[in-house]
């Protein structure tokens, strides 16, 4: 009985993907901050033109969405 090499490199194999797919999803991560900062940034220096709907309004230029519910 026991493992036979392939068995081995294959799980060996799989937890490379793991290890490589969290370090992939931590870039993911620290560019989705960037790009929310960068987006934000831009909001905040937007000269905002608003579309209405029945609830809410979102700025053309921006995509900001504000809610009209209070
Ligand atoms: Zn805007």
């Amino acid at each position: 009985m026991g493992k036979s090499i392939n068995d081995s490199n294959e799980r060996e194999n799989s937890m490379n993907r793991v290890i490589q797919i969290k370090v992939e999803m931590k870039q993911l991560e620290t560019q989705l901050e960037q790009l929310k900062r960068e987006l934000n940034i831009f909001r905040e220096n937007c000269n905002h033109e608003f579309v209405k709907n029945d609830y809410s309004q979102q700025c053309t230029k921006c995509h900001l969405i504000e809610s009209l519910q209070w």
